[in-house]
């Protein structure tokens, strides 16, 4: 532990790691870096993400919610913060078949919890201010590179950042400015998203509907009631955004067959408009992007925020050992090592979502599908690579392999 200090301490001779983007996987990045590096969040207070005006309801997968644990976040939050979940169930609308997968399908535990952003943003940002994390409100537009890493322009300050981890999003302009190649592919959908109370739970399960008008997730929330997000082509979107709470309310109903009973809507909902966004490289020259600002996936499975508390996690654990070893790992290698392990998995993981939304998109009048699904729900073997996805057990090796 000693020596881990005197090592953070003389790295700080070559200035701290950079980091820009105070969205949850740049605030995460930041926590899970300054336990071996001095770290410096760099941004614009105005750029920064208002939580209490954010009505997303994360899924996490118990994956995510172990690293979380790492620095004892997923304590912090607590029962009347998040809500633990151990099942899925899904169904087509208007058909009979359900299909359940459980964590029992995998030997037990627990699949995830669902947690507020306005409680996750402010509770990693706690983290970051008792992590002894520097704070330099300053335009990420003005940081230039150096021979050595990073800096200011026209900056009297001395020092240089030696590596900057960019967090900022789907719309990073340090991104942009890096000239990283990107694919990008427009849904032509928006996800409308809100909260709603029903006369039924429906317990701790975390439910999809395919419906004719798009899938709708629904979320138990902490504390009662759900969440959901139902993902529509926008000329649905834009038919129905007009449309009063009671009226989205019957809408739910319908979808949802009147499984919960009656609903109601306290505030009308949020609609964000869809697309795909994949970096065909994650790295530079002491560079790396992270979460959002590396790949943007459709929210219909729940996993945005998983992959990119994963490159977290993963870009961490390798930076730890350019400490853990004794002489310095090069930066460069650890950052290929991060770029060759998170792309590779998220394309993978990626892969698999378009198939499956595939699958409930296209014309299926053999009623096919159904039979699927039938098939599933009688054979455990087959749930188990599902199960497993979703609750993140897929990429733990990842975080196993060199990790803080
Ligand atoms: C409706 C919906 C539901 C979703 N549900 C889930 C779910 O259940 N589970 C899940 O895993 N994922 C979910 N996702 C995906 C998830 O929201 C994203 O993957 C996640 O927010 C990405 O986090 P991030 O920190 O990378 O980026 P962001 O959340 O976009 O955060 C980046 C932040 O950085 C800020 N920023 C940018 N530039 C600067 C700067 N120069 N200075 C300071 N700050 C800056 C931005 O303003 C922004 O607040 C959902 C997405 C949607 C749209």
């Amino acid at each position: 532990m000693e020596s881990l200090k005197a090592e953070k301490i003389s790295r700080s001779a070559t200035g701290p790691i950079a980091i820009v983007g105070d969205g949850p996987v740049g605030l995460l990045t930041a926590c899970l870096v300054a336990r071996h590096h001095p770290v410096c969040r760099i941004g614009e207070r105005r750029m920064t993400a208002l939580p209490e005006k954010d009505p997303r309801l994360y899924a996490l997968s118990a994956t995510s919610l172990n690293l979380l644990e790492r620095l004892g976040i997923y304590s912090e939050l607590g029962p009347l913060r998040c809500r633990i979940f151990s099942e899925l169930e899904i169904w087509i609308h208007r058909h009979r078949s359900r299909l359940r997968f459980s964590a029992e399908d995998i030997g037990g535990g627990l699949l995830g919890a669902t947690v507020w952003a306005r409680d996750l943003l402010p509770i990693l940002e706690s983290f970051a201010q008792a992590a002894d994390i520097t704070r330099l409100e300053d335009h990420p537009d003005r940081i230039e590179r150096t021979g050595g890493g990073w800096r200011f322009k026209e900056d009297g300050r001395d020092g240089e950042f030696p590596l900057l981890i960019v967090a900022e999003g789907g719309d990073s302009r340090l991104r942009e400015r890096q000239g990283i190649p990107l694919d990008i592919h427009d849904y032509g959908e928006n996800a409308v998203t809100g909260r709603c109370v029903p006369e039924r739970e429906g317990g701790d399960v975390l439910r999809q509907v395919f419906t004719p008008w798009g899938p709708l997730g629904l979320l138990p929330a902490p504390g009662g009631g759900l969440s959901f997000v139902w993902s529509m082509p926008n000329p649905i979107a834009r038919a129905w955004q007009l449309r009063k709470p009671e009226e989205w309310a019957l809408l739910i109903e319908e979808a949802t067959e009147g499984f919960y009973g009656r609903i109601h809507l306290p505030e009308p909902p949020h609609a964000f408009p869809l697309r795909r966004l994949v970096a065909r490289r994650y790295v530079a020259e002491r560079f790396a992007l992270v979460g959002d600002a590396a790949h943007v996936i459709h929210p219909f499975a729940g996993q945005g925020l998983n992959l990119g508390f994963l490159d977290a996690g993963v870009l961490a654990g390798r930076l730890a050992r350019t400490v853990r070893h004794s002489g310095p790992v090069p930066w460069a290698v650890a950052l290929e090592a991060y770029d060759r392990k998170r792309r590779g998995a998220n394309l993978r993981f990626l892969a698999g979502l378009e198939a499956l939304r595939l699958f409930f998109r296209v014309r299926d009048p053999l009623g096919w599908r159904d039979q699927a699904l039938r098939v599933l729900a009688r054979h455990r073997l087959l749930r188990r690579p599902w199960v497993a996805a979703a609750a993140g057990h897929g990429s733990r090796s990842q975080l196993r392999d060199g990790n803080p």
